[in-house]
């Protein structure tokens, strides 16, 4: 037999007593800023809540409204963003700030909210309840995590993704909810966070204790359950360090498209399946130099394959033509190239 949903006045006095002082979270008496709402969104879709903190203050710091991420250089927001991952999603916030400032500021309803650029059902919902109380319930997976437990789903995901979130859009149903889908949204985003956790379910803090249905089961540590993922493919690649006389290195601006779309890298060859032989990776080189191959290798874990990188060494001849790219000094390359490239940079001080 289908599980109840619970009142949702039980988890708003919850949360009216629990709730979570966030740097982006308005307090009860303030007004709610949807840049601010939007941007922690956005950060806290790659990186938690503790590791997000200082980032999202000093992009702030730098950044104050979205009118001043309108106006910045994409140079500018990349370096803010260096190291937070996932890089078209850079792109796509300083794409979304300049329609927003465009268009004079934030749609206040969700399919507005969901044509901005790089802004996914996902972060529609959160925005559109958060700062505007648009009846909606955001799924994340912390949601999808308490659904799956006080209805006892045992459907694995990503399959059960659907009726998880059928579960969560039905406490709009619940007055209490509707009254306050901005609360109800931050609420069961706290739940799940700090009271309903993967691994040990704080129950006896529950404020559905009652009506959970894996608790009276006794399963819920053991939902969600998920389906195996495939194994990730690995790709390989080989990086090319130049050095000029005084220790600066060469960078290069990736194309705006693809992966780490407009980023500053370390040159190096397409990444492929095969691993690459020395002479075929060579041609791949910046300029024509005594390159020396290091020992070891470099690693990093995309969502969808992992990368080895094999990484060359040289100093720029002093007879050779400058190569294209940027020369910078070792400690501001470090700070503006993605981490990926930042495991080449540390092979190398290794070496
Ligand atoms: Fe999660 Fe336990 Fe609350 Fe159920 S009772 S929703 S498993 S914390």
């Amino acid at each position: 037999m289908p599980s109840a949903t619970p009142p949702a006045a039980d988890l708003l006095a919850w949360y009216d007593r629990h709730r979570r002082i966030l740097p982006w979270r308005a307090a009860p008496d303030e007004a709610r800023d949807p840049y601010r709402i939007w941007l922690s969104e956005v950060m806290l879709q790659q990186t938690t809540v503790a590791a997000v903190g200082p980032r999202y203050a000093r992009f702030l710091a730098r950044f104050p409204t979205v009118q001043a991420l309108a106006a910045a250089d994409w140079a500018e927001v990349a370096e803010e963003w260096a190291g937070l991952g996932y890089y078209a999603r850079a792109r796509n916030l300083h794409a979304c700030a300049r329609a927003v400032a465009a268009a004079g500021g934030f749609p206040c309803n969700i399919p507005g909210l969901a044509a901005l650029p790089g802004i996914g059902p996902y972060t529609a919902a959160a925005v559109g309840a958060i700062a505007f109380d648009a009846p909606v319930v955001p799924v994340d997976g912390n949601v999808e995590r308490v659904m799956s437990r006080l209805h006892a789903v045992e459907d694995p995901l990503p399959g059960a993704k659907p009726r998880l979130t059928a579960l969560a859009a039905a406490f709009m149903e619940d007055p209490a909810a509707r009254a306050r889908p901005g609360d109800f949204a931050q609420a069961l985003m706290d739940l799940g966070a700090t009271i309903c956790t993967p691994r040990s379910p704080a129950c006896a803090l529950c404020p559905w204790q009652g009506a959970c249905t894996a608790r009276r089961s006794g399963i819920a540590a053991e939902l969600p359950r998920k389906s195996p993922k495939p194994a990730r493919p690995l790709r390989h690649g080989a990086h090319f360090l130049l050095r000029d006389g005084t220790g600066r290195v060469l960078l290069r601006r990736r194309p705006a498209r693809g992966l780490l779309g407009g980023m500053l890298e370390v040159p190096g060859t397409p990444w492929r399946d095969a691993r690459w032989e020395d002479a075929e990776a060579l041609p791949h080189a910046p300029v024509a130099a005594p390159w020396r191959r290091l020992p070891g290798v470099a690693r990093h874990g995309f969502t969808h394959f992992e990368l080895e990188m094999v990484l060359f060494a040289a100093t720029l001849p002093a007879a050779a033509a400058a190569p294209e790219g940027e020369w910078q000094e070792a400690g501001a390359a470090r700070a503006s190239v993605p981490s990926v490239m930042r495991r080449l940079l540390d092979l190398a001080a290794a070496a």
